[in-house]
């Protein structure tokens, strides 16, 4: 099959979060199982480009129109460790990828319907013409939209959309004259399709990619049931209701290349079941490389992690919560995070000049690849505290690295993290973590306490726990042949 994957991330190059995990992940399996992959990327100022192969110039004069006139882009060709990626560069004075950062602008949803735009115009006028295209979250929520509504009628009607969410809150609402830009008509916003169910001046990019694509898809089965019928869905639990028959949750997968403690580049040590012992060497590394102290003679203690971008979704309440009652624990406890916003931002960075002679505490606050690698082979236990989840990576990552997960029972987590003490639904050997339910501070210390305790008092159980979720296959193995039962159900055969 020909596939497209539109979206505004691809790991490791252009990543805010897991969606970027998720497109080169998923590429990698659906191209390992012989379908051609192609992704189409915007090519910001602000992408890795050390980790992108060499680029060429792939359309040169691309006019995209816009606005009643017409912008011009180029597309650029290059690899991302092996995946064919197209990146949409545009000219204009808007300077719409030039920002020196992904998202975060007010004008981000002009900004990415430029980008559906440009994309549909690029299959277009290159000659493309892929079995199915698959876009991701509100940013491309508009490519049905405008394959629908314009391109199926200038040579793409075969093309066939899947379209999944990784993300209910960020919807990407605008006003309506983002309808007029893109080329398409106000009777979108007055007959309902696109209207915002809530705002009832404005439209809703993934509202429209819910009512057109041919098939819709969240991040975890748990996950799909809560955006439905929760108020998990951000306002939209009302269409996906209309649209039940062709919404499914598939649970995301991880790169077992990018992330494989046995051959992980970023690691000083690799390691494996057959000789976990080589873990502790990446613990010592990462005591060293955050000036933790080095408590293991004569009194060892655990280290607890988190990793993530530090927004209201995450539970950062509990996570600020879990350094003290680590530390009250005698455990260290480390946090690599992303504040969204100012607010967060300011709250994190006190916390971290408070703790900032602890030598039992290190709190860094940016985006850092290389450092998340070694801080999931390093620690002992990784905090998975999130308020909602639609899916979670990194859970599944610290199975991989053996690293035992405390997390909340919503969404992904669900899925993934069995409780090694209370969960009847599964044999004792298939456990692997450990999971609690409520939102409040006494809910996150029984199960960080129950897993401290076991480190302390059963250092081999714990061990075995740990090796229990490395024997965990979360790859893309499975999900990438669940992906291509959708494609399969929703594409033209090419006979026609
Ligand atoms: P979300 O998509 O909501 O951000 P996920 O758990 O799905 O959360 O994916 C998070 C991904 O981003 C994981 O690969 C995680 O390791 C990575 N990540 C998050 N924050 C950081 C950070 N500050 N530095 C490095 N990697 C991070």
């Amino acid at each position: 099959m020909y596939i497209v994957q539109i979206a505004s991330e691809c790991a490791p190059a252009i990543k805010a979060g897991g969606l970027g995990d998720v497109v080169y992940g998923l590429s990698r399996g659906l191209s390992n199982q012989g379908h051609n992959v192609e992704i189409i990327l915007p090519k910001y100022d602000c992408m890795r480009y050390d980790q992108i192969g060499e680029m060429s110039e792939a359309y040169q004069d691309l006019w995209v129109p816009w606005n009643n006139g017409s912008i011009h882009c180029t597309v650029l060709y290059a690899e991302i460790y092996g995946q064919k990626c197209f990146f949409i560069e545009s000219h204009s004075n808007e300077n719409f990828f030039n920002r020196n950062k992904i998202y975060g602008d007010w004008d981000d949803p002009l900004r990415f319907a430029f980008f559906s735009k440009a994309s549909l115009e690029f299959l277009l006028k290159s000659g493309k013409r892929p079995d199915i295209i698959h876009c991701h979250d509100g940013q491309t929520g508009l490519i049905p939209v405008l394959l629908y509504e314009i391109y199926q009628h200038q040579g793409m009607g075969n093309q066939r959309v899947c379209y999944t969410i990784h993300n209910f809150k960020h919807q990407s609402v605008a006003l309506r004259n983002v309808l007029g830009a893109a080329g398409l008509g106000d009777h979108l916003f007055t007959d309902d399709r696109l209207k915002d169910n809530g705002r009832h001046d404005a439209i809703n990019f993934m509202k429209g990619g819910i009512v057109y694509a041919n098939h819709v898809t969240t991040v975890s089965p748990h996950h799909a049931w809560e955006a439905r019928f929760s108020s998990e869905g951000y306002g939209l639990g009302s269409t996906l209701g209309v649209h039940h028959e062709k919404f499914s949750g598939i649970l995301n997968g991880i790169d077992d290349k990018f992330w494989n403690p046995k051959v992980d580049k970023y690691l000083p040590t690799n390691y494996g079941i057959a000789d976990f012992e080589l873990k502790a060497r990446n613990k010592k590394a990462l005591r060293e490389r955050l000036w933790l102290r080095d408590p293991d003679k004569p009194t060892p203690r655990p280290i607890v992690a988190y990793i993530g971008r530090l927004d209201a979704q995450k539970g950062v309440d509990l996570v600020l919560h879990a350094i003290d009652y680590a530390l009250f624990r005698s455990a260290q406890f480390v946090l690599l995070g992303s504040p969204t916003g100012n607010e967060l931002g300011r709250l994190f960075g006190g916390k971290k000049n408070h703790f900032n002679n602890n030598p039992d505490v290190h709190l860094e606050l940016t985006f850092n690849e290389e450092l998340s690698h070694l801080v999931y082979a390093g620690a002992d236990m990784m905090i998975v505290p999130s308020n909602y989840e639609p899916c979670g990576l990194t859970q599944m990552i610290s199975l991989r690295y053996g690293t035992v997960p405390i997390v909340r029972g919503v969404g992904g987590l669900k899925n993934t993290v069995f409780d090694v003490d209370y969960d009847e639904s599964i044999a004792p050997e298939k456990r692997n973590g450990y999971v609690f339910y409520q939102t409040d501070h006494s809910a996150l210390d029984s199960a960080l306490g129950r897993a401290i305790d076991l480190w302390y008092n059963n250092p081999e159980d714990f061990v075995e726990l740990a090796k229990q979720g490395m024997r965990y296959d979360y790859s893309w193995k499975d999900p990438a042949q669940e992906y291509v039962k959708v494609y399969d159900k929703i594409r033209v055969p090419s006979a026609i």
